[in-house]
């Protein structure tokens, strides 16, 4: 099979297409044929190295796939060759511990950042564990499914199970215009919330609101006072933040007192600086997500089913094409998802 190889880090033409083994399932894996692949920022940071732990090279990145099964290993009972399937962002999880039996796999200590720890889905067949696969149904695409993991699953898992968005509530989306932000605009509302989306691209807004987005401001420094001019001087009830250190200032003084802070993305490897008190006398809790588990890849399956949340996929390139899409992405010209497609 090809596929994209990284040997070392650095600009996006690393990333070029080579003939290599096609890898093999072992008991408990599964080989598909990819169908799409997804194109994150994640994969832009472990090619240009800001992204260095537990990072193996050569490595082939791309944790957002989909495809249909082409074997399965001896042990496999949940899917068969032909079964289209969609992925989670992990593989490896030990299924025993604490985290892996609350839907938490994604923290579990023996998993692994497919992609990332583990070789990904640039590339014309990729390898997983059965347990990271999941079937989808014959209305849905394969297209739509490759988000449904990373783009969609984290913001689900971001909007609902970690911000605790309610009815009611003003909910800052940050990064709104990229693969999680119009995704997370759609989730937000579903649980009620009125949307605050921030964008630095101004061609980006109509599409924002189309999408539900209650309010767009457009800008790349300072969008604070607009925001506490648009809550009443209160600031927002949740931030789902999509961005992270270079707009953390700003973010932060968006935020209302009582409110949920929850982290979402980083773009940069910037620090920053913060002042605890300043979390304490605004009763402002910090709060994470990491990825998406098999249960919450089940249920945004269903939602997508449902027509409840749309999948935004604006283009898809042949997977040779993968530098050109990286530095797309670098120039901030996309909007929702682009996938590879080999
Ligand atoms: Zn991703
Ligand atoms: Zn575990």
């Amino acid at each position: 099979m090809y596929a994209m190889v990284i040997d070392q880090p650095g600009e996006a033409e690393v990333l070029q297409p080579r003939e290599v083994e096609t890898p093999q399932p072992g008991r408990h894996d599964v080989l598909v044929k990819t169908a799409a692949c997804g194109v994150c920022y994640h994969d832009l940071l472990l090619r240009n190295g800001t992204m260095k732990r537990g990072v193996p090279f050569p490595l082939i990145v791309g944790h957002e796939p989909s495809g249909v099964v082409e074997a399965v290993g001896s042990e496999v009972g949940s899917v068969a060759p032909g079964d289209r399937v969609a992925a989670t962002q992990w593989t490896g999880n030990c299924g025993l511990c604490r985290l892996c039996r609350s839907s938490r796999e994604p923290l579990c200590l023996q998993r692994k950042w497919y992609g990332h720890e583990v070789n990904g889905a640039y590339a014309e067949y990729f390898v997983i564990q059965e347990e990271s696969v999941v079937k989808v149904p014959p209305e849905v695409s394969l297209e739509e499914a490759s988000m449904f993991s990373c783009a969609i699953g984290t913001a689900w898992h971001a909007v609902r199970d970690r911000g605790r968005v309610q009815p009611g509530e003003t909910v800052l989306v940050t990064g709104a215009g990229g693969g999680l932000g119009v995704h997370t605009i759609q989730i937000a509302k579903l649980c009620g919330g009125r949307v605050i989306a921030v964008t630095g691209g101004p061609e980006k807004a109509k599409r924002l609101e189309e999408l539900g987005a209650d309010e767009v401001i457009v800008s790349r420094e300072d969008f604070s006072d607009e925001v506490k001019r648009r809550t009443n001087g209160l600031g927002v009830d949740v931030v789902i933040d999509n961005v992270g250190g270079p707009l953390f200032e700003p973010t932060w003084r968006s935020i209302g007192r009582g409110g949920r802070f929850v982290l979402v993305g980083e773009l940069s490897s910037n620090l920053i600086q913060i002042n605890t008190a300043r979390i304490f006398l605004k009763g402002v809790d910090i709060i994470s997500t990491t990825s998406t588990s098999r249960t919450g890849l089940e249920q945004v399956m269903e939602q997508v089913r449902l027509g409840n949340i749309r999948p935004i996929v604006t283009e898809s390139f042949p997977l040779k094409e993968a530098a050109r899409v990286h530095r797309m992405l670098e120039e901030r010209k996309s909007f929702g998802r682009v996938l590879l497609t080999p």
